[in-house]
């Protein structure tokens, strides 16, 4: 049996495993805004304490094993875990900083951590390079949240500096659906990493039920989901999901969902040459999103060696959205970030092995 982590626990689940309770606070601080390395860098615990700790919890489950830096400034990280799978996370500049004349800094640079939730994946979308290597395991909570705690660690972006989420890396998130809202509530720990889960977005393939379930749980996160398709048969031979999720009862799961007032559901929807990307597709897009408080994202497939799919051409990427937005739809176009190091996930960890 391995040991379980620290990042595992709530800051009242922890409270709980260690007594006095209010050690936890301080171990919460430790571990998540001064990036201690080791137990027995929580200098203000008793040391049986730390060294009680140190036999009873890991602390970061991940080992960087690369990182490639992308000429737009965002980073794609492999990590391994203990058992030797590995898992991609990427770190997207969203916007460089910026400076005053003089030199003194104006706003922080704004950043958007792409993370992973499984090894793997058992969806098996038809386009995607993470369902080729078929599912291993599922992540644990702490080794979702060490992704995140080990990207601002390494570019020593301050604890206090917010950050965005987006379970959009490797794996299907409501396929390890416990997992995944622990890490979400940790990740919300006031006396953590502080990451308001409005600041959090869940994507799926669109696992209805487990849609219903994550809006009755009412955490507060963003949902996206990504469509692609607009009628079953295609979106059948795309994701084979849609045979037991098709594309209504999905429709019909997200008008449930509870949604903040400023905020809208997200579609995502990959745009491939030839096979979704006429505007008829964008016509029946309309229809099936009315009535709900949703935007769309266009998304280029980004091909890999051995794909029969196609990268779209701009000018239909254009045209697609122009179609939706002179409708009243809202949509952008997702800048294809990180491009040249394969930001599209599943890929840095394809070449690795
Ligand atoms: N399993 C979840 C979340 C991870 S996939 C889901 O499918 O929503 C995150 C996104 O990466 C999905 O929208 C998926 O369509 C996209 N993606 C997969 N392969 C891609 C590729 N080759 N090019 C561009 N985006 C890709
Ligand atoms: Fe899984 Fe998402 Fe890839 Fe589909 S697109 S195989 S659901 S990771």
């Amino acid at each position: 049996m391995t040991k379980p982590s620290i990042l595992d626990y709530t800051r009242e689940e922890l409270s709980r495993e260690i007594k006095p309770a209010f050690r936890a606070k301080q171990i919460y601080n430790w571990v998540y805004t001064k990036y201690v390395d080791d137990f027995d860098g929580m200098v203000n615990l008793p040391k049986t304490m730390r060294e009680d700790l140190a036999d009873r919890f890991t602390l970061c489950p991940l080992k960087l094993l690369t990182k490639q830096v992308s000429i737009d400034g965002s980073i794609k990280y492999l990590f391994e875990l203990h058992d030797g799978h590995t898992v991609e996370v990427v770190l997207l500049l969203m916007r460089d900083a910026q400076y005053h004349e003089d030199g003194v800094l104006k706003h922080h640079p704004r950043f958007t951590i792409c993370i992973s939730s499984q090894v793997g994946c058992k969806v098996g979308c038809a386009f995607c390079l993470t369902a080729k290597g078929g599912f291993m395991r599922d992540l644990t909570p702490g080794e979702i949240v060490a992704q995140v705690l080990a990207i601002k660690k390494d570019n020593a972006i301050p604890s206090n500096h917010r950050v965005n989420l987006v379970y959009m890396g490797m794996g299907e998130p409501l396929d390890n659906f416990d997992n995944v809202v622990k890490s979400s509530q940790v990740f919300s720990e006031l006396d953590g990493l502080a990451i308001s889960p409005h600041r959090q977005t869940i994507s799926t393939s669109g696992l209805s039920a487990k849609i219903l379930k994550l809006g009755q749980r009412d955490l507060g996160v963003n949902l996206a989901i990504s469509l692609h398709a607009v009628d079953n048969d295609l979106r059948e031979q795309l994701m084979p999901i849609n045979k037991a999720y098709n594309i209504e009862s999905i429709i019909e799961a997200v008008k449930q969902f509870p949604v903040n007032a400023r905020k809208r559901v997200m579609f995502e929807y990959l745009v491939i040459k030839d096979v979704n990307d006429g505007l008829d597709a964008a016509k029946k897009l309309i229809k099936l999103l009315s009535g709900i408080k949703a935007k769309v994202n266009l998304i280029y497939f980004n091909p890999y060696g051995g794909t029969e799919f196609q990268r779209p051409d701009e000018k239909d990427m254009i045209a697609f959205q122009e179609y939706l937005t002179q409708r009243g739809l809202l949509c952008t176009i997702r800048e294809s970030k990180g491009l040249d190091i394969s930001a599209a996930c599943g890929q840095l960890r394809e070449q690795n092995q």
